[in-house]
């Protein structure tokens, strides 16, 4: 029997009201799961698309309300980024998100300590970065730092474009679409939560 290689597929800074649809379909047609790292403002902005990425079984992280970065470890500013997205998310949609990503992937320890102890959030980075904010755009995935032996490889993409809004998420679909694609080496999965 031939083991696969579990890849947990996350796309970071949606919804967006061009690309994520078009993200959700090529997962639809190849009947694959994906977390989705939202941050708030968006998630407010597009309501259908929040209740579309549930509907069809995908799950939805907390990337902050407005991807601020989490430098200091500041009450005020967890209630807002935190807290009041993980409330929004429960209150409309009857959803606990139980991942977390900071924007940039940086945060102090003791924010980390905390969304787990406190928030009861599992904090998810990324093994493989698909860089598909960086010009000049790839169509394939660079898999240098492929961790062979891992359990489970969480990719990041982007569906939204907070960091360039005037940049195109083509060659992320294209990306996504090539490595879906390759089933018969992978099985497309979710993050493993944190007990
Ligand atoms: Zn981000």
């Amino acid at each position: 029997m031939i083991i696969k290689q579990k890849i947990a597929l996350t796309f970071d800074d949606g919804p967006h009201p061009f690309y994520t649809p078009k993200i959700l379909d090529l997962l639809q047609k190849h009947k694959s799961k994906a977390l989705f790292f939202c941050a708030g403002k968006n998630a407010k902005k597009y309501p259908k698309l929040i209740k579309r990425i549930l509907a069809e079984g995908h799950q939805i992280g907390n990337h902050t309300w407005s991807h601020y970065p989490l430098f200091q470890n500041n009450e005020n500013v967890l209630q807002r980024e935190i807290v009041d997205f993980h409330d929004f998310i429960f209150d409309n949609y009857q959803y606990t998100m139980k991942f977390f990503r900071p924007p940039w992937g940086v945060f102090p320890r003791n924010i980390k300590k905390k969304m787990e102890t406190q928030y009861n959030y599992t904090t998810l980075l990324w093994d493989v970065n698909s860089f598909d904010y960086c010009f000049p755009y790839r169509k394939n995935l660079y898999l240098f730092n492929w961790k062979k032996n891992k359990k489970t490889i969480t990719i990041l993409f982007h569906d939204g474009v907070i960091l360039s809004p005037s940049t195109t998420r083509f060659h992320t679909l294209k990306m996504v679409e090539n490595l879906l694609l390759k089933q018969s080496e992978f099985d497309f999965v979710f993050p493993t939560l944190k007990k």
